[in-house]
């Protein structure tokens, strides 16, 4: 008889957790017991906060076998019934639950989207591109506009238009910015084909809404950036108010949670188009599922989002703006923890809260 493969999955275990304040970024990085270490990202919160919380959930996680990576999302998610979903707490679940996962593939040697389930795809379709362009509103907008304003809408998607050809993708990202009877006046002015879609064209919350909206923009839709995890995006998906969804990574549960969402999609024929402003760790992480997921649109990353040398970044656009899939082990992503910190301790880099008003000084929603 063969000696037994050393099972190495079974007895790895998480020795330390550590948040670093990388300014508007934040990282996670677990140690293990058998020297790898694994890294993941918390987006869009303030950071200090963000690696505060970290830590403290990081003692249901230490002493634990990593590589019971669902097991684990849902000692954290179901910890606290009463915070259970919360923002806060699934945009930091979602940077340990990558950092898990970049601890399996490397446990095993692969890259993450390996564990998968395996590629669907041979590149990632990717923007903004040469070939692909999203614009916004650009400010808030009272809750109905004038001919000059709803011509300033149309003409974005001119120029947009203008840029990317005729056989370029031009998506507008309403951000919440229109209210409802003004989106029923930019509506009017759409063609079927102006746009590859319209996001986020309501205030996320009322289903109603949605429909309404649904019966009365001729392009397609999408929505999703701030739903977290099959929960939320149960019931858009139901109503059959979008036709793309768009999960984030950071901000829904991350890998485990993104995976599940996008199979929920498949099943109403709604294919992902992931939302993405983390820097290239948590985008990378995105990528790997994007890679894995069999009804796939395009995927979104931006290099602003990126502090030069942090992250190192193993994948590259090619001219018609694909990128190749991400290379393992794990997430593939080597982190530079000094740097890291360093970008963390520059006074331009501290997390802002957003203040979004009306000219009249109200507060908008953005
Ligand atoms: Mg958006």
């Amino acid at each position: 008889m063969a000696d037994p493969v050393e099972d190495r999955a079974s007895s790895i275990r998480v020795t330390h957790l550590r948040a670093i304040n990388a300014g508007r970024k934040g990282y996670v990085k677990l140690e293990t017991s058998v020297g790898i270490v694994g890294w993941g990202e918390i987006n869009n919160m303030n950071t200090p906060v963000a690696c505060q919380l970290a830590e403290s959930m990081g003692e249901m996680i230490v002493g634990e076998n990593p590589t019971r990576v669902e097991h684990l999302w849902q000692r954290m998610y179901r910890s606290h019934r009463n915070l259970r979903g919360g923002g806060l707490m699934t945009h930091v679940i979602s940077g340990i639950d990558m950092a898990l996962w970049d601890i399996a593939g490397k446990l095993h040697g692969v890259p993450v989207y390996r564990l998968l389930g395996g590629p669907c795809r041979d590149k990632i379709w990717m923007y903004p591109s040469a070939k692909a362009l999203k614009i916004s509103p650009g400010a808030a907008h009272y809750h109905t506009g004038s001919p000059a304003d709803v011509e300033a809408l149309v003409e974005r998607i001119r120029q947009a238009r203008a840029k990317v050809g005729p056989d370029g993708a031009v998506m507008f990202d309403a951000h919440s910015m229109l209210p409802p009877p003004l989106v029923r006046q930019f509506a009017g002015h759409l063609k079927s084909d102006d746009l590859l879609f319209l996001e986020e064209a309501w205030v996320p919350g009322n289903i109603e809404v949605m429909r309404r909206v649904r019966e009365e923009v001729p392009v397609p839709l999408a929505t999703g950036e701030r739903d977290r995890g099959i929960w939320e995006v149960r019931e858009i998906l139901e109503a059959q108010v979008i036709d793309i969804l768009q999960p984030d990574c950071g901000h829904g549960g991350g890998i485990t949670q993104m995976k599940k969402v996008a199979a929920l999609a498949e099943a109403h024929h709604v294919p992902i188009a992931p939302h993405c402003t983390m820097s290239y760790l948590g985008l990378t992480a995105s990528l790997h599922v994007a890679a894995s997921v069999p009804f796939f649109l395009i995927h979104e990353g931006y290099t602003s989002q990126m502090a030069e040398g942090v992250a190192t970044k193993t994948w590259t656009m090619d001219e018609e703006g694909f990128v190749n899939l991400p290379e393992g082990p794990g997430l593939g992503v080597e982190m530079d923890e000094s740097l890291a910190q360093q970008v963390g301790e520059q006074p331009d880099q501290r997390f802002q809260w957003p203040d979004n008003r009306l000219v009249d000084g109200s507060v908008a929603d953005y």
